[in-house]
């Protein structure tokens, strides 16, 4: 077969990875792809909401299965662009995509099916969003409805910060007119977080491993939000009950919601989980792998990836046998100076050939007109490192990231100590 996948970080390059490995695959291109994925699939110098090029290119090439990894495109229908054009795509359509592309679809949803989430109340105007979130007390948190890069939800400790998100987000418009229009102000939750990503095929679910991410850029959860510095499977400290209490209560639930809705789920539905002292409530559902848990979860898989996708395009995933390794893998981002503030980008990055035991997922990277591999974003590698344990894994991944240099480049020392503690 020969396939596609589309975009161009440290997720996209696990996928590729993982499908590099896949005998049914005689040839796999990226789209744009990064310099670290160069060296196992073809890059295609086309982006991820370029749905015209994509499919042209994909007829041109007689690629039979076009992969689609990040939101942005999913939410803009770039399956149902392809599925149209008589190209199979692997991801849901815009329909269901919209369970991440609109948090009060989803939070309506989840009310609607009784499925446990945050208390909440949306609201698609400022001054009653306002007089409401007056009536709340703090800490609370403020979510924009749309798309916002993972940067559209504050956990605000103080009212004035609740009310200056709220009118960023409402007013300033700082993510788009689009995903400002509407905001959900909820509960604020405490307890772990687990991510728990899985298969779907419409009513047939099936967990990955559960993962834990670190969204803070400094150590001990300090500083602000990143797209995510690291992360680790599995998770020792949280026991197997409560990853079937998120089964049975939480994902089963909505896949059944969104065929019951019309919107049957076909792809990978990724639950951001909180675990409460009343039990396991959902944060947030994405309709795509997560980055930087997919870079802990692939190297795990044992069954070829390109099997499961294919299974669920065709609603076998039932019978589709998924084994997972006992081995546990720990991911330490490596992030640009400044990130997640501005930074800057094309700074040289040597020591790669130095990497002895872990997996170095380019996140951003590019190579440059004298061949040399240079930062070009916030979070430049993943550094996943496999073991006996996560004790073994987090040590690999730590000596390959110190194995690493470019100039200003910065990482969390505790990634995993979760489990350790
Ligand atoms: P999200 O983009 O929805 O994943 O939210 C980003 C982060 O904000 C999550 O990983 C949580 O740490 C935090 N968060 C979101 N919603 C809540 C909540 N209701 N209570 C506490 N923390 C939350």
């Amino acid at each position: 077969m020969r396939v596609l996948v589309i975009g161009r970080g440290g997720r996209e390059h696990a996928i590729v990875w993982a499908l590099s490995k896949s005998p049914k695959i005689s040839k796999l291109f990226c789209a744009p792809g990064n310099g670290g994925i160069a060296g196992l699939a073809e890059c295609v110098p086309i982006t991820e909401l370029q749905f015209d090029e994509i499919s042209t290119f994909a007829k041109e090439q007689a690629i039979d299965l076009v992969m689609v990894a990040p939101d942005d495109p999913l939410a803009a229908g770039l399956v149902d662009h392809l599925e149209s054009k008589g190209i199979e795509a692997f991801g849901p359509r815009a329909n269901a995509a919209i369970i991440e592309g609109s948090k009060v679809f989803m939070k309506q949803l989840l009310k609607k099916y009784s499925i446990p989430t945050a208390a909440y109340e949306s609201f698609d105007a400022y001054e009653p969003a306002l007089a409401y979130l007056r009536s709340q007390t703090a800490p609370i948190v403020i979510k924009a409805d749309g798309l916002a890069a993972g940067k559209g939800v504050t956990v605000a400790q103080t009212m004035e910060e609740a009310e200056a998100a709220l009118k960023d987000i409402m007013v300033g418009q700082v993510f788009g007119a689009s995903a400002g229009a509407s905001v959900v102000i909820e509960e604020f939750l405490t307890g772990q977080e687990m991510s728990l990503l899985a298969f779907v095929d419409g009513s047939t679910v099936r967990l990955m491993v559960p993962s834990q991410d670190h969204k803070p850029v400094f150590d001990n959860d300090k500083g602000p939000n990143t797209g995510g510095m690291g992360t680790y499977s599995p998770l020792p400290h949280i026991p197997e009950s409560i990853v079937q209490e998120a089964l049975v209560n939480i994902v089963q639930p909505t896949a059944d919601a969104m065929v019951a809705e019309g919107r049957p789920f076909k792809g990978v539905l990724y639950a951001g989980l909180i675990l409460t002292p009343n039990g396991v409530k959902t944060i947030e559902f994405n309709a795509r792998f997560g980055d930087p848990e997919t870079q802990v979860i692939l190297p795990r898989l044992k069954t070829d990836l390109l099997d499961i996708f294919l299974a669920i395009n065709n609603g076998t995933l039932a019978e589709q046998p998924i084994e997972w390794s006992e081995q546990a893998a720990v991911c330490v981002i490596v992030a640009s100076p400044g990130y997640p503030g501005p930074y800057p980008k094309g700074l040289p990055i040597t020591g790669l050939d130095q990497v002895q035991d872990a997996l170095v997922f380019h996140a951003g990277t590019a190579v440059d007109e004298n061949g040399q591999i240079v930062t070009n974003g916030g979070r430049v590698l993943g550094i996943t490192g496999l073991g006996k344990d996560i004790v073994e894994a987090r040590q690999k991944a730590y000596a390959d990231a110190d194995r690493i240099h470019f100039e200003g480049k910065h990482y969390r020392t505790d990634i995993a100590m979760k489990a350790l503690r």
